[in-house]
């Protein structure tokens, strides 16, 4: 019986996960190919507090902005969406990146870093230990090990300029389906003199980087940037959808966070959906060790907490990827006038959107 794990990538996930099972009293090493971590930054750090809170992270010192809410455009309409407190956090991810590692050292796991694990040396590991592959989007663990197929990326494109965003509290999303077909364009005020801007395609539908110059060079767009230079700038890659299998209880491998597509299918947001799945995945993994139980457990208290929200944000995707910008903007306009705006400020969950309708049928219920 294998009692020990061998995590595959130092993102968050990962680090999550191995800084639960230790924790748990399982030895736990991490391997990541970088040799420094979180470095460089590709994506964003947007994130719920409600969900950041639920991951046990003490990540005070990663933030550098508050979020009250987004705005939402296309079709030369705009859609407002301000809670009365604060929603979310922009945090600095090669910070965030940081105090996963350092909670997972402290709680005991060992991170070995500059040391990427495929073929072989991925083998010879798997023969002894229980494998959780936290590599990213592009998984070598899931394609080793033959883990089933993501169906559908995003490529996207970011880059942060010293600007200060009119509203500091406020994220801009832009839909156009000429631009950026099967995700959006964004603005962030990262902190207050810097405001990333970045765009995300389907990887079938377009080139990230053309589709970013594009977007820059909207009127719009070039109001905002003018003659500025961007300070740091780069490519990366979203799963949209979960991987058909995140788990094989035969060879003692478990997927967690990108490798195993737990994204928002609506966003790409997936620090909170990967980061609950490392949780849940080191408990299945200490009980398949202590009792033999499945570690088929894991995949499905996933699913039963995140497979209904999963199919609505894939559903939100689904709409906004068909719709023309007139069409989207017109519904912009009408559901700005149905006051949805203002009711998704009060009852909004940017990732349990489930939660609304809980609320609204409670609402109905007692009213
Ligand atoms: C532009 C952009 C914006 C985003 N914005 C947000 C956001 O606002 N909020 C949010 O929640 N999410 C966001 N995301 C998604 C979020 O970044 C990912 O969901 C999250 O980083 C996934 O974490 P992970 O640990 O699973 O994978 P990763 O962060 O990709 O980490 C994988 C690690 O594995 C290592 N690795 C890979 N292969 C090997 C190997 N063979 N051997 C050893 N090491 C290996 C890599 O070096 C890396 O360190 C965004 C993503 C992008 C691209």
């Amino acid at each position: 019986m294998k009692d020990s794990v061998s995590v595959i990538g130092a993102g968050t996930a990962g680090l999550i996960a191995a800084k639960r099972l230790a924790q748990l009293g399982v030895e736990t090493t991490v391997y990541d190919q970088k040799k420094v971590l979180g470095h460089p930054v590709r994506a964003s750090g947007i994130l719920s507090i409600r969900g950041l809170d639920g991951l046990g992270i003490d990540y005070g010192r990663a933030v550098t902005n508050t979020l009250h809410g987004a705005r939402i455009h296309s079709g030369g309409e705009t859609m407002e969406i301000r809670a009365g407190a604060p929603v979310a956090k922009v945090l600095d991810r090669k910070l965030l990146n940081d105090l996963c590692h350092d909670e997972a050292v402290a709680n005991g796991a060992n991170v070995m870093l500059g040391s990427r694990v495929a073929g072989h040396a991925l083998e010879a590991l798997s023969e002894a230990n229980i494998v959780v592959g936290a590599d990213g989007a592009v998984s070598e663990v899931a394609k080793h090990f033959r883990m089933g197929d993501i169906g559908r990326y995003a490529v996207t494109y970011k880059a942060e300029y010293n600007i200060r965003h009119d509203d500091p509290g406020l994220v801009d999303l832009f839909f156009d389906p000429g631009v950026s077909r099967g995700l959006f364009a964004w603005f962030c005020p990262n902190a207050e003199d810097i405001l990333e801007i970045g765009i995300g395609v389907d990887s079938k539908a377009g080139n990230a980087k053309a589709s970013f110059q594009k977007f820059l060079s909207l009127p719009r767009v070039y109001s905002v940037i003018g003659s500025s230079r961007p300070v740091s700038e780069g490519a990366s890659i979203i799963p949209l959808a979960l991987r058909t299998k995140i788990v094989d209880n035969d060879r003692g491998i478990v997927l967690v966070g990108d490798a195993a597509g737990q994204v928002k299918p609506s966003t790409g947001g997936g620090i909170i959906y990967g980061g609950n799945a490392s949780l849940m995945a080191a408990r299945s993994i200490k009980n398949h060790i202590e009792g033999n139980a499945s570690l088929e457990e894991y995949r499905k208290a996933y699913m039963r907490k995140y497979s209904l929200d999963t199919r609505l944000h894939a559903f939100a995707n689904w709409i906004y990827s068909r719709a023309g910008e007139k069409e989207f903007g017109f519904a912009l306009r009408v559901l700005r006038g149905l006051g949805v705006g203002s009711f998704l400020g009060r009852y909004g969950d940017m990732d349990m959107p489930s939660s609304i309708l809980r609320n609204l049928l409670l609402g109905i219920t007692f009213a």
